[in-house]
């Protein structure tokens, strides 16, 4: 009697389980709540390919030599492709902060041909700008 009580109990258990389970919190919001205030978001593992290419640069400065925009802009305003492969990649919370425009980037990948490890600055842009939406999103 007393097992079949238990297996009852049991079997009532996963009822509520799998009857709660459309209503419960994973906990992937709680997640993300505890890192709002630094200001990260989630790595999905396509980010992290790209940032282990990214981490190939071996900051030797030949992009920013081979840069067009470099030659008129303030590095306040663009900080070149070797700042952005190395720094921003990595600090995409800090954004907005560093009041960069990564529209003044001419698109031309002279950096990516000078480049030694074949570093992929334009996707290291285009995933600097995707990040820091979400980051501003997620902070909103
Ligand atoms: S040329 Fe390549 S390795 Fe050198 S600083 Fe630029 S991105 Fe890095
Ligand atoms: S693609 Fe952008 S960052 Fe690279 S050399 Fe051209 S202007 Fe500079």
């Amino acid at each position: 009697m007393r097992s079949l009580l238990a297996k009852l109990n049991l079997a009532w258990a996963l009822v509520l389980h799998f009857l709660k389970r459309p209503f419960q919190d994973n906990g992937y919001r709680a997640f993300l709540d505890h890192y709002r205030a630094d200001r990260l978001v989630p790595l999905s593992h396509v980010d992290k390919t790209w940032l282990l290419r990214f981490s190939q640069c071996l900051n030797c400065g030949l992009c920013d030599a081979a840069c067009p925009a470099l030659d008129t802009l303030p590095r306040e305003s663009f900080p070149g492709p070797s700042a952005l492969v190395t720094t921003l990649t990595r600090a995409t919370g800090d954004f907005w902060a560093a009041g960069v425009d990564l529209s003044l980037c001419e698109g031309c990948r002279n950096c990516e041909s000078v480049c030694p490890n074949r570093v992929p600055v334009k996707e290291a842009l285009e995933f600097i700008e995707a990040k820091a939406l979400e980051t501003a999103r997620g902070t909103a």
